[in-house]
């Protein structure tokens, strides 16, 4: 390295809890001809005084072109950006000569501490040697038979803040007899064309990516579009208009874990937006990780927005990091869909319409036929008129509760066989939709169906 080629920048900070969810931006000059951007940056106290909890600080790049990726989970060895292999969350492409940003996240400094930073920025214009892996990150179909697919929704690897690589989750996944996982790493989407490469006969590798916002998150799921997720960051760049981004591309949008635990728990994670409750979200993910009390509130939330007319699909996601310690039971949610094949498109287009439950282990079938014969299935639209709703279920256990929701209400409550049909006749000028959940004795859920909605004015 030539010492007249190498340039050096040198920046430093301090927070305080009152700086909590705001970013500090660094600024740059790249000249032409660098090869590669080194980063070193560490702050103290890592660990908040007299807490558990850590200090929460991560690092984002903008280009002169704009976001370059995340560095999320910072270690002592520093990332580089190069337009060859980048360190994972950062993207790979040549490097722009112009103006850099770095923005210091900080999701959360606990008082009483001042946490101080070092930012450190080298640049060199060596000749890079390292070769990148090379993956297929095309959509290939899995199985071309449509059916009932079970699979993930939310996951996490190395390329935000798990701790696996993409072949070690993906194997995970596998053994846990999923037909389908999907990648969703917060703010980059660098791990994707590797992730996508995964796909093989009777196993569909997922895309997309959780924008991790500092006061809700959102899965945007299909594309491996790099959106923004920083608010305010760019002039105008508010909750509704980084939702409709998403939209806009034609994305899945689903909010995150509505009523998560915030602070200091998790930093970010309960939706606080009151402008966008729920927004142009197209769904909502009602069952997290394992079935948490607040996976209950996020339920609640979920009906609570239907009967205000909002037709949402619910979703489950393990939001999964790393491996969980063997032997330590826990009832995650899967997404059960009826899917036109095996394959990203359609999954996602059965998504969209709401042609899925959501369960910890048992099927569960809501379909309804009216008089004139037209049917739907769950997440499908019928008219006015009386109906009849009928639900089948298997795998379920001694002692588990059927429950029917209408309107958001429990219309009717009673325990069940592990197996069974149950037919009910409804008025459906009376209400607006209905669905069914699974229950076991202490009214935990195993399992709840999207919606079959009555009427006019869902579209
Ligand atoms: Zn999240
Ligand atoms: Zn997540």
């Amino acid at each position: 390295m030539t010492t007249d080629t190498v340039k050096q920048f040198h920046f430093t900070g301090s927070l305080t809890k009152d700086d909590s969810k705001t970013y500090h931006p660094h600024t740059f000059e790249v000249p032409a001809g660098t090869t590669n951007i080194h980063v070193d940056f560490a702050f103290t106290p890592f660990y908040a005084t007299g807490r558990i909890h850590r200090n929460q600080i991560d690092l984002s790049f903008n280009d002169p072109d704009g976001i370059r990726g995340v560095w999320n989970r910072v270690k002592a060895e520093g990332a580089d950006i190069n337009g060859i292999y980048s360190t994972p969350g950062i993207g790979s492409w040549p490097i722009q000569p112009g103006t850099w940003t770095v923005f210091v996240a900080a999701h959360r400094i606990l008082p009483p501490d001042t946490v101080t930073y070092e930012l450190a920025i080298s640049l060199s214009d060596e000749p890079l040697t390292i070769v990148a892996p090379q993956y297929d990150g095309s959509q290939r179909v899995a199985n071309a038979n449509h059916g009932w697919y079970r699979g993930d929704l939310h996951a996490h690897t190395i390329h935000s803040d798990g701790w696996w690589d993409i072949p070690e989750f993906t194997a995970y996944m596998r053994g846990q007899g999923l037909d389908f996982v999907t990648l969703s790493d917060h703010n980059t989407v660098t791990g994707l064309a590797q992730h996508r490469s995964q796909t093989e006969d009777g196993f569909l590798a997922m895309g997309g990516m959780e924008l991790s916002t500092f006061n809700g998150h959102m899965l945007a799921l299909g594309s491996s579009h790099l959106y923004e997720w920083r608010l305010n960051i760019t002039e105008g760049m508010d909750i509704n208009r980084i939702m409709k981004q998403v939209i806009d591309k034609g994305d899945m949008l689903i909010i995150a874990h509505p009523m998560s635990v915030d602070e200091p728990f998790c930093s970010g994670c309960m939706w606080q937006f009151e402008d966008a409750r729920p927004g142009v979200a197209l769904g909502v993910e009602i069952w997290n990780e394992f079935w948490h009390p607040f996976n209950e509130e996020g339920l609640k939330q979920y009906y609570l927005w239907l009967s205000l007319g909002n037709k949402l699909v619910a979703t489950s996601g393990t939001d999964i990091h790393h491996a969980p310690p063997p032997n330590i039971p826990r009832r995650m949610g899967y997404n059960v869909v009826y899917a036109e094949s095996l394959s990203e498109q359609a999954i996602l287009d059965a998504v969209r319409k709401g042609h899925l439950y959501v369960s910890g282990g048992p099927e569960l079938l809501l379909t309804a036929e009216m008089a004139s014969g037209e049917k739907a299935m769950c997440g499908d639209v019928l008219p006015a008129g009386a109906a009849t709703i009928s639900v089948k279920w298997s795998s379920a256990h001694e002692g588990d509760h059927l429950r029917l929701i209408v309107d958001g209400k429990v219309k009717e409550d009673r325990p069940v066989a592990p197996a069974g049909e149950q037919l009910w006749s409804l008025n459906l000028d009376e209400m607006s939709w209905c669905t069914v959940e699974l229950r076991d004795e202490q009214f935990d859920l195993w399992a709840v169906s999207n919606p079959v909605f009555f009427g006019e004015g869902w579209s």
